[in-house]
């Protein structure tokens, strides 16, 4: 069966154009291996039309009092409540997601809405009355301007709305680059915060890839740029950004351990090996792709994981009873199939191979789709590659180490620190792992640590170039900058010139 396929475009100064782009994408259903449309690649021209749009919506959405913001925020808020399962629809139709885990993905988004709604409070500044006689000092946030996000294909409506509900609520305006292998979502959002009442050219989309990626941070306009995706890229953003002297976060690649203590509740952390490991195919940044197997626990666990990656249910993930869709592409397939054959190549030893997956119980036509089923290896070492380098796709490494401070070094020396999990039952392990682990995002008996939206969401080492954090009050700080008033009136102002540095008095 074929379905019809539709151009995707850009969404520029409140409308959705086409724009300049005379070249397209195309764009898969996963599961069927079918193209489902064409998204549009933006020119130069057209990011000039994004952020001149934005840029001349910015005087007055910056003057707009934050509680009138925030309404807009809330109004978008009820709107979403009312969408989200046409939006986790297209977001399983493009990415390929079961749809269960694309109704959690909104969901997350909705709560960093719910953060934004919050922005009178969150840019409440600081008063000190008297910091010399007469004179009183405060501090302020003010937005940037023109600010542009960059997203993944992996969550393609949490992930931009880390970035633009903040952004906007602070009084900012927004350019939003997706990713375009499911680019609909993008849209479908725009056309919200329309419905919501933001004002025409607050919000934008372009279309594209890497030309429209560095059109945008090379643009005189665009004073800050959030970027999630992989690390080479993240770096490259992060270091072009910085020679035009703009503010960067950029969010990179990962690779999450879990590590199972000897006393952990066994049982459950089976259970939250195969949800973190083979969830979203893997293709989740929070994904655990490392188990680090503590003591004689990995003689227990190995065989347990082996039968329950053998038994998942992949299937076409609108049915849902599935646990796992297809990969996003055929290139990803094809790439994950060459991390496994490196796998076996460099001594890994194979318990569950993923490439044999038949696909006989997919449902409907999906046959043509990029189908492949959870692979997990045992006695993985650190020099391999597989333990090295993000695969990004439902493939389970164990590592066997004597005890937790192994553990611990192990994890310290891999090159990303995005998040980690430790399964015990003990305090005193789980304290000293919290404060000893050189990641970010740190779980205790919970597998994918993801934090609420007022807490903000990042990794360390080269999981994230840049200092703060998205959403929470780290990511409202990234969207703002600090200005100190001073202020005294004529009464306290002594005559004559000072010549000596200003002091309390
Ligand atoms: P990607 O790096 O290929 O693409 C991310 C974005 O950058 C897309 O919008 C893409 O169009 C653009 N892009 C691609 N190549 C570019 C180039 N050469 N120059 C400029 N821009 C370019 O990542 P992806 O495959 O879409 O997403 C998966 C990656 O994202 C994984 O590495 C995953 O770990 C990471 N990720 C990280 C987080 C996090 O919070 N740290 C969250 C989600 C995903």
């Amino acid at each position: 069966m074929t379905t019809p396929q539709q151009t995707i475009a850009h969404f520029i100064n409140g409308q959705v154009t086409q724009g300049d782009s005379s070249a397209t994408q195309d764009v898969f259903n996963p599961a069927t291996g079918q193209v489902t449309g064409q998204v549009a690649l933006a020119r130069d021209s057209d990011i000039d039309a994004a952020v001149a749009a934005a840029d001349a919506a910015f005087p007055a959405w910056a003057d707009t009092p934050p509680i009138r913001r925030a309404r807009v925020m809330f109004k978008f808020l009820a709107l979403l409540n009312e969408h989200k399962d046409a939006l986790a629809e297209a977001i399983t139709r493009e990415h390929g997601k079961v749809f269960t885990d694309a109704q959690g993905e909104v969901a997350r988004g909705i709560d960093i809405v719910e953060f934004a709604c919050g922005i009178p409070q969150l840019l409440k500044g600081d008063f000190t009355d008297q910091v010399s006689t007469g004179i009183d000092n405060w501090t302020m946030r003010q937005p940037l301007g023109v600010v542009a996000g960059i997203t993944p294909f992996n969550f393609p409506v949490m992930v931009p709305m880390w970035m633009f509900p903040v952004a906007i609520a602070a009084g900012n305006c927004f350019v939003l680059k997706p990713s375009p292998l499911d680019p609909s979502a993008s849209l479908m959002m725009a056309d919200l915060l329309k419905q919501a009442g933001l004002p025409d050219g607050v919000f934008n989309v372009v279309q594209g890839d890497k030309d429209a990626v560095e059109a945008l941070i090379d643009h005189p306009k665009v004073r800050a740029l959030s970027f999630v995706g992989s690390t080479p890229i993240a770096n490259l953003i992060y270091e072009r950004g910085a020679r035009h002297g703009k503010r960067i976060q950029a969010l990179g690649g990962a690779k999450n351990h879990m590590v199972v203590m000897p006393d952990a509740n066994l049982d459950k952390a089976v259970d939250a090996l195969i949800g973190a490991a083979y969830g979203s195919a893997g293709e989740r940044c929070m994904a655990i792709s490392v188990a680090v197997l503590v003591g004689d626990v990995a003689d227990t666990l190995v065989p347990r994981l082996a039968e329950r990656a053998r038994d998942l249910k992949i299937k076409d993930g609108m049915n849902l009873d599935a646990e796992m869709g297809p990969i996003v592409t055929r290139q990803a397939h094809e790439r994950i199939c060459g991390y496994i054959e490196k796998g076996v190549a460099e001594g890994a030893e194979m318990i569950v191979d993923g490439r044999e997956f038949t696909g006989n119980d997919i449902g409907g036509d999906s046959t043509e789709g990029f189908w492949m089923g959870g692979t997990l290896f045992d006695h993985v070492t650190p020099d391999m590659t597989i333990y090295k380098e993000e695969i990004f796709g439902p493939v389970l490494a164990c590592v066997r180490v004597p005890d937790v401070a192994t553990a611990i070094q192990l994890i310290n020396d891999h090159e990303f620190g995005n998040g980690v999990s430790c399964f015990t039952e003990s305090g005193s392990v789980a304290r000293e792992f919290g404060r000893r682990i050189q990641v970010g995002m740190v779980g205790i008996n919970v597998p994918i640590p993801v934090p609420m939206a007022w807490h903000g969401f990042g990794g360390w080492k080269s999981s994230l170039f840049g200092d703060t954090h998205a959403y929470g009050e780290e990511g409202v700080r990234f969207y703002t900058k600090q200005k100190s008033i001073m202020q005294r009136w004529s009464d306290s102002i002594d005559a004559g010139a000072e010549f000596a540095m200003p002091t309390a008095k």
